[in-house]
């Protein structure tokens, strides 16, 4: 079984958007109560929009199942209020558990947190235990930076997110560490602001006693790590100076890496420096690049052809990255369909 763990909700029927137009448009009245509104889309219209879309290309790629998630760039947590935020979630996560339950075989459920910038992450606990507990879903998407770019809040290591992190724990979920839009014009916000965020994260851990204080506590670091693999001797350097134990014993028990990373020499890198159990087969379709790459004829992010292509890889190392690592990392993933 071939288990992609990063998929996003990116071809929802439109009406998703004029819900979050209204939403938003709602914010500049004055006088407007916020509501959480009703979003109008029928089985028919979800089914359209992934049968020839995630459906079509899990067929042709040979991938079996999903975790999937609302669209990462429109989670906007930095729109409105922490109202706006919890409804515009809930909503996204209901769609996302309507996909999952008219498509078991395919998807599983990751949730969108209701996080707002300057408001405490434990805010957020109520939704993640409706969407654990009720609709079955595995895990949850984690904004490191709410502001959407000009990282306003304390790290992801700081005391702040400790009772986030102490019901990520009793629930036994992960976290994939996922920004969303950048507003800050600096910051293309899929190839600056995500890979910044995957490797502040990162540098985060190595400084911190975070996995000190919850030694179970488990984050997958999408984007093959941004800049992390490659720099691997720099961080390695850095822990070292800082008198900190080697990488593999302060956070590989506690950190793994995604494979959406979109050229061969790029995946094959990943696979030398990062151990294979801390590795998870993933594309991100249909997400950040959607064309073809006229090197190969091959979509760029058809990241399995670039697994199924190093010929060094082990067998068992393979099974790990496309299937074993996952009932590790999420362990709800082999009791999914009983909450559904
Ligand atoms: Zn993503």
């Amino acid at each position: 079984m071939i288990i992609d763990c990063h998929g996003h909700y990116t071809t929802a029927p439109k009406e998703l958007e004029e819900y979050r137009k209204r939403q938003i448009a709602g914010l500049k009245d004055s006088s407007h109560v916020a509501s959480k509104g009703s979003l109008k889309i029928s089985d028919d219209q979800i089914r359209e929009s992934l049968e020839n879309a995630q459906l079509k290309i899990q067929r042709e790629r040979g991938t079996d199942l999903t975790i999937f998630s609302p669209r990462a760039g429109g989670m906007g947590h930095h729109i409105g209020n922490a109202t706006t935020s919890q409804h515009w979630s809930e909503t996204c996560n209901e769609l996302i558990h309507r996909v999952c339950t008219l498509y078991p075989q395919n998807f599983v459920g990751v949730c969108q947190l209701p996080q707002s910038p300057g408001v405490a992450p434990k805010n957020c606990i109520a939704e993640l235990e409706r969407c654990v507990n009720e609709y079955g879903f595995i895990g949850c998407n984690l904004n490191p930076d709410p502001s959407g770019g000009y990282w306003t809040d304390p790290p992801l290591t700081d005391k702040w997110w400790y009772p986030l992190y102490e019901k990520i724990v009793e629930l036994n979920i992960p976290a994939m560490v996922h920004v969303s839009a950048s507003c800050n014009p600096n910051f293309h916000f899929t190839g600056a602001h995500y890979i910044n965020a995957d490797t502040t994260a990162f540098m985060q851990f190595i400084t911190s006693e975070l996995f000190k204080d919850f030694p179970t506590l488990k984050f997958i670091i999408p984007h093959g790590g941004g800049a992390v693999p490659y720099h691997w001797g720099r961080y390695r350097g850095l822990a070292q100076d800082m008198g900190k134990p080697p990488l593999k014993e302060l956070l590989l028990n506690n950190v793994f890496f995604d494979t959406c990373v979109y050229h061969q020499p790029g995946i094959e890198l990943l696979l030398k420096v990062i151990p294979a159990d801390n590795i998870l087969f993933a594309s991100e379709v249909v997400g950040a690049v959607k064309g073809i790459d006229p090197e190969t004829g091959y979509n760029y992010d058809n990241t399995k052809r670039y697994i199924d292509a190093i010929g060094w890889l082990s067998a068992a190392d393979r099974e790990k990255i496309f299937h074993g690592n996952v009932l590790k990392v999420y362990p709800r993933f082999a009791a999914r369909g009983t909450k559904r």
